[in-house]
């Protein structure tokens, strides 16, 4: 066989790659393509003028079609530099039974994905739980975080400063309740590191996710601090990276973020050998070992797979789909019931769920909230126990098809296999 060099393909000069390489990273300050224009706001003459940059006629066809075009001012608190829509295909999942707190009924689940196999997974999963009576749901815990952090001289200097703020935390609720009607400061926590401290507030945010919310309140809080505070920082910043926003923490797993829900159900091992062609001993046993594989690649949680549910639901209902870094930490849990059923339990303590607020009222996303039946004010519990009822969807159906030995023949079927019309 010929070997092929792939410097040789991209024409780099072999024989002197470390110039080669050199040349080709360093900074270049020749003419650019031509530059957008500097207002990120959605107008027509805008979207006009951005197109005639990017300069391809085939691609605002596809995005900037009349659907585009006429929603296109819904889009304004959501987006800049705005250029049109994606499409993606929507599946349904359901109907998945939740028997919750906050969500009691059927649910038919809209999932936005261009992942074949994904969709068919959690369907299985959720008729699964379904025919077994449906999934317990328990909201367990809320509260989002922000945590500013201030940098002093000297350890001393720290003290005094956190003996202040003990002395504040009824100012500090006063100032952070004032920007919102539905967001609340719980409490405030203090972490000291010698001169650096970081202070943990805690918000309840009502039914939005509350990313924007909680940073426009203690916002207001740290500007009072500055201007407050005995104690002057050397440097202080809104958010010192203790809250998690966005990454996959330990102390997340073992706190909350957004909302904390548990899920379990009882599935009889009879719908375990029809459903799924499996037994309960098979599950169990992958269950064990595949809690071993986590902790040996230092997973945080032990899963299969929460991301694909979540990422996929989070973006058909207008969620933030960059929190699915925080929100698919969590453990399965898949044991004997005491007369040899499945007992299944997932618990996910960082669901960052809202129903009003961020992307939730835009066209396709309000529709797909629709479909759930959550849409709007009054929702947002719920729509965290349903999503933790999807998520143990979907690690019944995978740790099944593991199990059976059909995790590869599904995905050869539906995503290499034309399918029937
Ligand atoms: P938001 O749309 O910024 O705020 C929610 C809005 O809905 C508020 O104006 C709130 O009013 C109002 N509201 C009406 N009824 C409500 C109810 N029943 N419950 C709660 N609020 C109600 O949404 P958000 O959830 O705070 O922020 C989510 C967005 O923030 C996402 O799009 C996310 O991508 C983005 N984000 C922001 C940051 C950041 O640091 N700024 C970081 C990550 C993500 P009141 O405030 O008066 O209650």
């Amino acid at each position: 066989m010929k070997y092929r060099n792939s410097c040789r393909e991209t024409n780099w000069h072999v024989e002197n790659p470390t110039s080669a390489i050199a040349s080709r990273l360093e900074p270049h300050f020749n003419a650019t393509r031509p530059v957008q224009t500097k207002n990120p706001y959605i107008s027509p003459k805008q979207l006009d003028k951005r197109w005639q940059v990017i300069n391809c006629e085939k691609a605002r066809h596809e995005l900037f079609d009349d659907k585009a075009q006429h929603d296109m001012y819904r889009y304004q608190k959501n987006i800049e530099n705005y250029i049109g829509t994606v499409k993606l295909p929507v599946g349904l999942v359901g109907p998945l039974r939740v028997n919750g707190l906050h969500a009691n009924n059927d649910f038919y689940l809209p999932l936005a994905t261009t992942e074949a196999a994904l969709v068919a997974s959690y369907n299985r999963g959720a008729q699964l739980i379904t025919e077994s009576g449906g999934a317990s749901a328990m909201l367990i815990s809320e509260a989002v975080m922000r945590t500013p952090g201030f940098c002093f001289q000297s350890l001393a200097e720290a003290g005094q400063f956190v003996a202040w703020v003990s002395t504040q935390h009824d100012v500090f609720r006063d100032i952070a309740n004032q920007t919102t009607n539905h967001g609340e400061l719980q409490s405030v926590g203090v972490n000291m590191d010698a001169n650096n401290v970081y202070l943990v507030f805690e918000f309840t945010t009502g039914d939005a996710s509350g990313q924007n919310m909680v940073t426009i309140a203690t916002n207001a809080v740290f500007n009072y601090i500055l201007e407050h505070s005995p104690i002057t920082p050397q440097y202080a910043y809104v958010e010192a990276n203790l809250s998690g926003d966005k990454k996959a923490t330990a102390q997340s797993l073992r706190n909350v973020r957004g909302k904390k829900v548990s899920v379990e159900v009882v599935v009889p091992k009879e719908l375990v050998k029809k459903r799924l062609h499996t037994s309960v001993d098979a599950m169990v046993n992958y269950c064990r070992l595949s809690a071993t594989g986590g902790v040996i690649s230092g997973s945080i949680g032990v899963h299969g797979h929460y991301a694909n549910g979540l990422a996929a639901l989070y973006i058909a209902c207008g969620q933030d789909a960059a929190c699915v870094a925080e929100s698919a930490v969590g453990i399965t849990r898949l044991e004997h019931s005491a007369n040899g059923d499945l007992y299944a339990a997932v618990t996910l303590p960082n669901l960052m769920v809202g129903t009003v607020g961020g992307g939730t009222g835009l066209p396709s996303q309000s529709a797909c909230l629709d479909i759930l039946g959550l849409n709007g004010a009054g929702n947002a519990k719920a729509l965290a126990e349903v999503t933790a009822g999807l998520c143990l969807a979907g690690e019944l159906s995978i740790i099944g098809a593991l199990s059976a030995g059909h995790f590869s023949r599904a995905h050869h079927k539906l995503a290499r296999h034309n399918k029937p019309s």
